[in-house]
Formats: structure tokens, C-alpha cells, sequence
């Protein structure tokens, strides 16, 4: 729907980039974890990248679509092996 019109009803009424609300201990987010590397030093503390969402909503009929902020960071944490929880 970045392209401004709805897939279900074909509307161009859309509602772009909404912040998703709620209080800070349940806003809905995404995180993944570099792996343990076989030799694992003494100290070691995994990285990982999380991310929140924005939506975009057809203000016709609701379709609603989520879309992860930090989507880039995310995808070069996979490309390095990261791994979702
Ligand atoms: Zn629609």
C-alpha cells in the first residue's frame, strides 16, 4: 500500500506511517540474535537488532498493513546469521 492504493478494495485512501500506540511494556516489535559462536569467548554478550512497526490503513475498507521500521538493519542481521526468538 506504499504505492497508495488498497489491494483489497482498490481505494486510494490511505493512511500512511501510523506509529502502532500502547504503553511502553507492550509495544509489538521484532528481534534477532546473532548465534553463539562455536568457540565462544569467556565474555561474550549476543548482538541483536529489534524493530517496531508503522502501519499503513485503507481508510475504505481497514485493510491494514504493518511494516518494520529498521527493516534494512534486520535484513543484514540475517544476511550475518542472526536469527529470530
Ligand atoms: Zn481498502
Amino acid at each position: 500500500m506504499k504505492t497508495g492504493t488498497c489491494p483489497k478494495c482498490g481505494s486510494n485512501e490511505i493512511l500512511t506511517n501510523l506509529a502502532l500506540k500502547g504503553s511502553d511494556s507492550v509495544q509489538p516489535y521484532v528481534s534477532v540474535t546473532e548465534p553463539e559462536p562455536p568457540n565462544r569467548p569467556f565474555i561474550w554478550v549476543p548482538k541483536f537488532v529489534q524493530s517496531a512497526f508503522h502501519a499503513c490503513i485503507c481508510g475504505t475498507c481497514g485493510y491494514t498493513e504493518f511494516y518494520a521500521i529498521k527493516h534494512q538493519e534486520l535484513n543484514e542481521a540475517r544476511k550475518n546469521g542472526f536469527i529470530g526468538k
